[in-house]
């Protein structure tokens, strides 16, 4: 603005509402089409009534429900049983049968009873239920990332100078549909052995360069609290790790896992990072929002990685309103990711324009708050590698033309 303008403040307030006015033209488009955006929120009334339905095919109760080893015990991996709780025609039913029998899958009564029972394409439902397109995948390979062949101690993940992942477990609440490991999902749950999650804290003593280390699987809050309160205290101990970091779906598929006791365990060892992985607006629920109240009352700092997946949240509204409704739970957006060319995965797998697309209609648009970083990770252990709509035109020595987060080209120069 002029000096000239500054000077006189009925003409800067002016130019001001103007301006003002501009940017509420701007939001508009995207405050209509977020009303028709189904979320936690506004679907709560029908997962209640799902809620109903499941507990009374099952024959239990709101505690019942609210105790995560019900929730796990009566995971629903059975295509007849799924048939009773939601409609599914004949033919959906072989689909899904025929499907499991090369990629295994099981979703707990609480996800379940997220989906939509009328919608084949609800986003719930396309993370948790199989469909035919996994077996016709002639793009994706098992280990796109190469994680077989950067593990240098049992269970260790290591590929960075400074941090590591320990993988503790191949449970899950649920079994993605968009699964980046799976592989290692196998026929059976089973925990790292303590012997081998031994050799792998042997490993990080001898390494005094590992600062951060990050606990993931499968979920690593499918481990009981025992292990857990040991593995965190092991850590804790070390006086190179400065951070431990959870990865875990637990809030969005299983929330009831995070007990008052769980937390009472996570408050010992700060800092502890949490980084979860909500992929739409529908999964932030009320129960969401208490998992995540109890872990930030227990000083866990929450984060969240969501997967880019075609059909699911490839729009930029539908990830604007995720990124919202996880700020209002105080869940920060942490990575976006593209998803991984895994076997079976392809018909979730969007375009890079999708991600550059989003991050463009997020950038200034909403709360810095709510742009995550979008990430793809690199081929064969190549890392993540952050991709960014193109802000930096040209540099040329001291001279650079920006584009703005609203398009304008402007020129800048440094000393
Ligand atoms: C993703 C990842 C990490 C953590 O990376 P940040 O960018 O620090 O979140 C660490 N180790 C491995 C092997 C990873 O894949």
């Amino acid at each position: 603005m002029s000096v000239q303008l500054q000077n006189r403040p009925e003409i800067s307030r002016q130019y001001a509402l103007h301006r003002a006015e501009e940017l509420k033209q701007m939001v508009i488009p995207y405050l209509e089409q977020a009303t028709i955006i189904p979320t936690g929120t506004s679907c709560s009334e029908m997962y209640e009534s799902r809620r109903s339905k499941l507990l009374s095919y099952f024959g239990a109760t709101l505690e019942d429900w609210d105790n995560w080893h019900w929730q796990m015990t009566h995971r629903i991996s059975d295509s007849q049983v799924l048939a009773s709780l939601l409609p599914l025609t004949d033919l959906q039913r072989l689909e899904i049968e025929r499907v499991g029998k090369t990629f295994r899958w099981a979703v707990s009564p609480y996800y379940l009873s997220l989906m939509d029972e009328t919608d084949p394409f609800d986003p719930i439902r396309l993370q948790g239920l199989p469909t035919e397109a996994e077996l016709f995948d002639d793009f994706g390979e098992d280990d796109p990332m190469g994680e077989e062949i950067t593990s240098p101690a049992p269970s260790i993940t290591r590929r960075y100078p400074d941090r590591l992942i320990i993988n503790v477990t191949n449970m899950c609440a649920m079994y993605c549909r968009h699964c980046q490991r799976r592989r290692n999902i196998g026929e059976t749950d089973t925990h790292s052995p303590i012997i081998q999650l031994k050799a792998a804290l042997d490993y990080i003593r001898a390494n005094p360069e590992i600062r951060d280390v990050l606990v993931t699987g499968g979920d690593a809050l499918l481990l009981n609290d025992l292990t857990l309160d040991w593995l965190l205290g092991e850590l804790h101990a070390i006086p190179h790790v400065e951070i431990k970091r959870l990865g875990t779906r637990a809030p969005v598929t299983l929330p009831m896992r995070i007990t008052d006791e769980l937390c009472t365990i996570l408050a010992k060892y700060p800092p502890l990072y949490i980084n979860t992985q909500f992929n739409h607006p529908k999964e932030v629920t009320k129960d969401a929002r208490k998992a995540a109240d109890k872990l930030v009352a227990a000083g866990v700092v929450l984060g969240n990685q969501a997967v880019l997946l075609k059909g699911i949240n490839n729009q930029s509204q539908v990830m604007k309103k995720l990124n919202q409704e996880l700020l209002k739970i105080r869940v920060r957006p942490y990575y976006i990711f593209h998803a991984k060319n895994v076997k079976g995965t392809r018909h979730f797998v969007p375009r890079i324009q999708d991600g550059i697309a989003i991050i463009e209609q997020l950038r200034g648009h909403t709360s810095g708050l709510a742009v995550p970083t979008y990430i793809i990770n690199a081929p064969k252990g190549g890392g993540k590698t952050p991709i960014s709509p193109q802000y930096l035109v040209s540099l040329v020595e001291n001279k650079a033309v920006l584009r703005t987060w609203e398009g304008k080209y402007v020129q800048y120069e440094t000393p």
